[in-house]
């Protein structure tokens, strides 16, 4: 089972929202939608959940298009959050294990289980207006797994939620994942993305301009970032070829260079030239490459 997005294209009027988008997440793996504001990774959602219709090209789950009849089998967490506020938590879990098919006592014994997994089973009986928003927000999530759907897509799950909580959520998604569902999510904190996801898109003004593995991702992006601690003057590094970025630090410098042979280069620059104290060559962060394919362009 997969969920295959082939050559997808979302137009609202003459604005393309969407633009020709495609890649397939394998069965349990957890996949990283990237992107600026209004790049395009809610418009997707809800074409997934098939909320909306994309204007060219299809995604299917399993070789079938998702439709209403299979709304059990995803589990989708809104960016804009939709409880109802007058409800208690216990009613309106209820009603929505209702709709996915589930029966009463399980709902039950599900509703109690992630209550206490959060860390709230006294919010069993209250209503959801009496609860902090990130409180909402882990109800949301439960809202969204109760069911136990084979594919689960989080908008923006970790948003403004505190660390401890931040910590919750990415324990149970590690742990869905583990039980077998297929995750999609989206996140604009970089470092989410990096500790949970094997595979990521980032799209930018709703063309998808990486794709891939994390690994190979990273691998052919090709710069690193080298960190240089010294007790001598490093500036004149920064005018070497090879060299795209330089930072200076108390300690030393940072920098970006082009390819592994500039960092040896320098190694063996510097290593003449006096004491060094740390020499560390680094693979680029998700956010190096997120702010050079996408950042330029912000106006
Ligand atoms: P964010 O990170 O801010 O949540 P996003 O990547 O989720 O952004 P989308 O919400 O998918 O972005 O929006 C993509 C673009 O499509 C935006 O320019 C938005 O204004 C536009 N858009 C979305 N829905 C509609 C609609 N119903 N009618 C017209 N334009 C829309």
């Amino acid at each position: 089972m997969s969920l295959n997005i082939e050559s997808v294209t979302k137009k609202f009027g003459s604005f393309t929202a969407v633009d020709d988008l495609s890649f397939n997440i394998p069965e349990d793996q957890i996949f990283g939608l990237l992107g600026a504001n209004g790049a395009g990774k809610t418009t997707t959602f809800r074409m997934m959940i098939g909320l909306l219709n994309p204007t060219m090209g299809a995604i299917t789950w399993d070789g079938r298009p998702l439709t209403e009849k299979t709304s059990h089998v995803i589990g989708y967490f809104p960016e804009e959050r939709g409880l109802y506020p007058n409800l208690k938590v216990s009613d309106q879990l209820l009603y929505l294990g209702r709709l996915k098919g589930m029966s009463k006592q399980e709902i039950r014994i599900q509703v109690k289980k992630w209550l206490e997994r959060f860390k709230v089973p006294e919010y069993e009986n209250k209503k959801i207006e009496e609860l902090s928003k990130g409180n909402q927000q882990k109800i949301q999530f439960i809202a969204a797994v109760l069911h136990k759907p084979k594919l689960l897509i989080l908008d923006e799950p970790f948003s403004g939620l505190d660390p401890v909580n931040v910590e919750l959520l990415k324990e149970a998604v590690v742990e869905l994942k583990r039980e077998g569902t297929t995750i999609v999510f989206s996140s604009h904190r970089m470092e989410h993305v990096e500790e949970l996801c094997e595979y990521l898109c980032i799209l930018h003004k709703g063309k998808p301009v990486v794709h891939g593995s994390l690994k190979d991702v990273k691998r052919s992006f090709g710069k690193k970032n080298v960190t240089v601690y010294a007790d001598f003057d490093l500036e004149y590094l920064q005018e070497l070829s090879g060299v795209t970025r330089f930072k200076k630090v108390t300690e030393g410098a940072f920098l970006q260079v082009e390819n592994e042979d500039v960092s040896q280069r320098i190694f063996e620059m510097i290593s003449k030239k006096g004491f060094v104290r740390k020499f560390e060559l680094e693979e680029p962060s998700l956010n190096d490459i997120f702010i050079e394919k996408v950042g330029a362009s912000y106006e």
